[in-house]
């Protein structure tokens, strides 16, 4: 196990410049991520035991920016920017070897890519808007699967809006409306191993593809406890306070921006399950999910016409898998997940 840490800027590297001296920007270049950097923020990761980090936060810490400068880029856009910490996020991970996940009869499946369904998304999904029984200003979206999907496949690796494209020598990934996807080579292991409750497996149609792709239908809706699951409600409905958006995460406050801004610490954000028995199967999804979990009634309506998840479905369920997956993951899917663990089950 490896234990990883963020740190967020809230300004890009180059006005780092003006806050940090000469001797620490030249000690962090090394740490600092480009690819996750911008002219709002820079990114350092660091393994969490590196002494480097924890004299940096002591350091860092006090420091405050000053919003943006007159003649820099944001300012010449008039943006006057916010003043608060230099030190917008920290947050700390663990990666997981197979050795730390194995005595946890479920762990949570965590995917790296996301693929963008064929347009429109109509032709698999129908859209049910339930209004909040007591409540007029608020309700939820339903999207039921009514068709096998359909994916873009290997025709390059650009990004579009929604997602990629499925590429060849790819196992497993995520769709933008939170199925979860596998390549025939996974699925024909899968089929070989002996469950007693064997999954099932929906016919994914690649374009493009030389070989089909298959959607795992999750086995059961898994409750989890919440506390201690870290969920936390970022935004509420107005007229019956029932939360709209929610999200994991142990930070005790989320004032990432506006003037009242503080640094947040995260860590791990770890799920519990409520039931202590061992469920059979191989994959399930919790009954929590994150993300926008209700939304406004006159946003809702206009949807009807137009169930384009993008929009609607931004809650996403968390996804739970049994010692056997994680195993075949393991051994034959080299890249594009990670698992962490799940508390709560005694095996
Ligand atoms: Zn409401």
């Amino acid at each position: 196990m490896q234990s990883f840490t963020l740190v967020d800027l809230a300004c890009s590297w180059k006005d780092a410049a003006r806050y940090l001296s000469q001797r620490w920007l030249a000690m962090l270049n090394p740490y600092l991520d480009l690819s996750q950097s911008s002219i709002l923020s820079a990114r350092l990761r660091f393994r969490s035991e590196d002494t480097i980090l924890a004299n940096f936060l002591t350091y860092a810490e006090p420091i405050k920016v000053h919003g943006a400068l007159p003649g820099g880029f944001l300012g010449r856009f008039g943006n006057k920017g916010e003043s608060g910490p230099l030190l917008r996020l920290v947050r700390s991970w663990c990666e997981y070897e197979l050795t730390d996940l194995q005595d946890y009869p479920i762990v949570q499946l965590l995917l790296d890519s996301t693929i963008a369904l064929v347009q429109p998304l109509s032709q698999f999904y129908r859209l049910e808007i339930k209004p909040t029984a007591d409540c007029e200003i608020c309700g939820e979206v339903h999207l039921h699967q009514q068709a096998p999907l359909r994916v873009h496949g290997a025709a390059g690796d650009e990004a579009g809006l929604h997602g990629y494209n499925w590429r060849n020598g790819d196992s497993i990934a995520a769709t933008n409306n939170y199925e979860v996807i596998i390549s025939e080579d996974l699925y024909r292991l899968f089929e070989e191993t002996e469950a007693r409750t064997p999954l099932k497996f929906i016919p994914v149609e690649a374009y493009g593809g030389k070989q089909p792709l298959w959607q795992m239908q999750p086995q059961g809706r898994l409750p989890l406890q919440s506390p201690p699951t870290p969920l936390k409600v970022r935004d509420r409905c107005q007229a019956c306070k029932r939360p709209l958006t929610v999200a994991l995460s142990t930070s005790p406050n989320d004032i990432a921006f506006g003037p009242e801004r503080e640094t947040i610490y995260e860590q791990e954000a770890l799920l519990t399950l409520e039931t202590t028995d061992l469920p059979e199967g191989d994959f399930w999804v919790t009954d929590l999910q994150q993300g926008r979990i209700r939304e406004q009634m006159a946003v809702l309506q206009s949807f009807a016409d137009a169930p384009d998840p993008f929009y609607v479905r931004l809650s996403q369920p968390f996804w739970l898998i049994s010692q056997r997956w994680l195993r075949l993951l393991h051994e034959h899917a080299p890249h594009g997940w990670s698992c962490q663990p799940v508390k709560g089950l005694t095996q």
